[in-house]
């Protein structure tokens, strides 16, 4: 079934309705296609960029199935969806990625072996489900180190950085919420990541390296200048890893560089990613169309090309709040406003991208937000 052709006027069903399933909905809007949307909110964001919406939660079998009855095609939106739901939608619809990256990849430590596995780069990791695996940790990493939950985190959420000796009952108390991974905290020098498409006909298309810039673990900017040194060794590294995990559509492995300039692989997100929303200004083809386009089984573009240098800001909550009086007054800022209907410190509300050749961004757009 993964080579399914969808004809324009199909349906992709999209499970997850936050920002990332409004801006594929966008896309596949565009090209024709009707949408579907499932999401336990009944005000998310994709709701009203969808023919279709259904309100239920990412497990509900029953709301799976009606998904899947009224699809041509069915993707998600984020991978912390419900494994076994979706390998039971697998076996009776075309849902062209399949379940077994995403069950892989939505556990922390199956995650690192797969990669390790395949032969990349990734920090040095320890499995931690007790208070001697904590101690074994210690002594095998040394200090600082990263407790990180197996399921679940996102933006820094789930994680607890062990700093010294005395913390260590502290992090006892932290493993006990469950399985956790420990991995050595690395001196950055700076943090990239690389968003591509597979299709199911073996073709893969890369982004250009993106440049990450986090605050509170939250991702704050991305810079894209299309030259960056490391993109022929991200794309070695991507190239070993989808040997070995059958990759369909849009994903994106992030990557720590130390202070010797060493790439190590952090992640990898089964799905658009946060770092690649430049692509929709600043490409010929954006993250959310090339993975339309994977998923409707249609033929990928040969390479992407980069129209303008581009730097991406997130808006969050407390962003908005300062932010939202000067968007009127700077056409040059591309704004997104997701639609989200509770505004919270943290939360990601929406993105700004500027097409811009120089660094000049820290003048135009951050010195507003001080
Ligand atoms: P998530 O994005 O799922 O919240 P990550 O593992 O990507 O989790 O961690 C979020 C951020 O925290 C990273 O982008 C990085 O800035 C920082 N971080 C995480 N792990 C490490 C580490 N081992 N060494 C240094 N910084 C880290
Ligand atoms: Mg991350």
């Amino acid at each position: 079934m993964n080579s399914t052709k969808l004809t324009i006027g199909s349906t992709i069903g999209i499970i997850g309705g936050g920002q990332l399933g409004k801006m594929m909905a966008q896309s596949a809007q565009r090209m024709g296609f009707k949408v579907a949307v499932l999401d336990p909110d009944e005000t998310c964001p994709a709701r009203f960029s969808a023919h279709h919406f259904i309100h239920a939660s990412y497990n509900d079998l029953t709301a799976l199935t009606k998904l899947g009855e009224l699809s041509d095609s069915v993707t998600y939106e984020f991978e912390n969806i419900d494994g076994e739901a979706l390998a039971a939608l697998t076996e009776n619809y075309n849902v062209p990625q399949g379940s077994a990256a995403v069950i892989t990849l939505q556990n922390r430590l199956s995650e690192k072996d797969a990669v390790a596995a395949a032969g990349a780069q990734v920090v040095p990791y320890v499995p931690v489900d007790d208070a001697a695996a904590l101690e074994t940790a210690a002594e095998q990493l040394g200090f600082p180190f990263i407790l990180k939950t197996v399921f679940g985190g996102y933006d820094g959420k789930g994680q607890y950085v062990v700093k010294a000796a005395e913390q260590l009952e502290s992090a006892r108390e932290f493993i006990s919420s469950g399985l956790c991974v420990a991995e050595q905290m690395i001196d950055l020098q700076s943090e990239i990541s690389i968003t591509a498409t597979a299709a199911a006909d073996g073709s893969v298309v890369f982004f250009p390296v993106q440049e990450n810039v986090h605050r509170n673990q939250i991702l704050y900017r991305t810079t894209v200048t299309g030259t960056h040194r490391h993109q022929q060794n991200a794309i070695n590294e991507v190239k070993k890893i989808m040997a070995d995990i059958k990759l369909i559509g849009t994903f994106t492995v992030e990557f720590f560089i130390d202070q010797e300039d060493k790439l190590y692989v952090n992640e990898i997100a089964p799905r658009p990613h946060n770092s690649g929303h430049y692509s929709i200004e600043a490409c010929d083809y954006s993250q959310f169309d090339t993975h339309i386009l994977a998923v409707a089984g249609w033929g990928l573009p040969e390479q992407i090309t980069l129209h303008q240098p581009a730097v991406m800001y997130n808006l969050l909550g407390q962003d908005l709040d300062v932010m939202a009086h000067v968007f009127s007054e700077h056409p040059e800022w591309h704004v997104h406003v997701y639609g989200k209907e509770v505004r919270k410190h943290d939360r990601k509300m929406g993105h700004v991208t500027i097409l811009t050749t120089a660094n000049d961004y820290e003048t135009i757009y951050e010195e507003q937000m001080k």
